[in-house]
């Protein structure tokens, strides 16, 4: 019996690649035998035609399903609605714009048959993304990975395969700030890498800008660790013991020279210093107070408004 894959693709603003996806996965996918697919794209608030184009291609194929949000809800909230209204048996996310290769799919599906929970695909080689790009995610990737107990994986996206299981197991995860990575890597189960070459994008431009992945990056350090609010209290004792020491140096070169005056550079640069110290640390308590904060609140993460074909029931 052919099982059922559920493609999840998140669109936002992507309406001049919407044919051209559609044009290049249909054979892909076609020609894996024992597969029965659902396309289920997912319109993050495009302001363009993305939308439009999208329901012409619900009508034309009825593979594909069209998951509508009320507004932009950034590519983490869209991704999670495509794992919550995925019915297949496994589902597998790629990005719409054709930087993630389709060609990898049926190796992916050959690798969830021969018994693997999660297929990542890996990209060795990222020349298509700019320097700056590369190299400030290798930092991140290095210093999310010192800092957490849970190892991201480095240069996987969110191109992958997930059996039923892992995403079952990923809507038990209550949290409304959804770091994918993070919470991709933190459910674990059995894993196997494939390697491929990221393209460049076809048509578009990249949806995230240095700061977007500035606030991507704080978010996935504060998802997954507490150290940079824990290690104030040792800079903090390191800090104050220094404090003592000089203390001590001070009331001991007075009672053997005197009281010599200066002394002037040295509050001076203890004030601003520590005074520094102190401000950074209260930034680092107001991330997480902001994370709480955001998380009791209890909203959704997503909106949907409609979902085409309409007659068609969820289930
Ligand atoms: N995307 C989205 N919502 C957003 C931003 C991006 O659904 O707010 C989608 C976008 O349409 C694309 C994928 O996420 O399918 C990856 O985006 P992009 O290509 O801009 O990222 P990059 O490849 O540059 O990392
Ligand atoms: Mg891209």
């Amino acid at each position: 019996m052919p099982s059922l894959i559920s493609l999840i693709v998140p669109f936002y603003n992507e309406g001049d690649g919407v044919d051209l996806f559609a044009q290049t996965i249909m054979p892909v996918l076609a020609a894996i035998p024992e597969t029965e697919w659902e396309i289920l794209c997912i319109d993050d608030g495009s302001r363009d035609d993305t939308l439009k184009r999208l329901i012409a291609l619900s009508e034309q194929h009825n593979q594909f399903r069209i998951v509508e949000l009320s507004r932009n809800f950034g590519k983490e909230a869209a991704m999670t609605a495509g794992l919550d209204t995925a019915t297949g048996a496994a589902v597998i996310v790629i990005d719409a714009d054709l930087q993630d290769p389709p060609e990898l799919i049926p190796d992916m599906i050959d690798a969830w048959r021969n018994g693997a929970e999660v297929v990542l695909g890996r990209r060795v080689d990222r020349s298509s993304d700019s320097a700056a790009k590369r190299l400030t995610a290798s930092w991140f990737y290095s210093l999310h990975n010192s800092l957490s107990k849970i190892k991201i994986p480095s240069n996987v996206g969110d191109f992958r395969l997930m059996d039923r299981c892992v995403v079952d197991a990923l809507q038990q995860l209550p949290e409304r700030q959804r770091f994918m990575k993070g919470l991709y890597a933190w459910v674990g189960f059995r894993t196997v890498t494939l390697d491929y070459v990221r393209a460049a994008r076809h048509v578009g431009e990249t949806k995230f800008s240095g700061l977007a992945l500035w606030n991507f990056a704080l978010e996935g350090l504060t998802s997954f660790s507490t150290l940079p609010i824990r290690i104030w209290t040792y800079v903090g004792t390191i800090g104050a013991l220094f404090a003592l020491l000089y203390g001590l140096f001070i009331v001991v070169r007075t009672l053997l020279l005197g009281n010599s005056v200066p002394g002037y550079a040295s509050l001076f640069f203890a004030v601003t210093f520590f005074g520094s110290i102190q401000i950074i640390s209260i930034g680092m308590l107001g991330e997480y107070i902001g994370r709480i904060y955001v998380e009791t609140k209890q909203r959704p993460v997503y909106l949907i408004r409609k979902i085409y074909p309409i007659n068609k029931n969820i289930s």
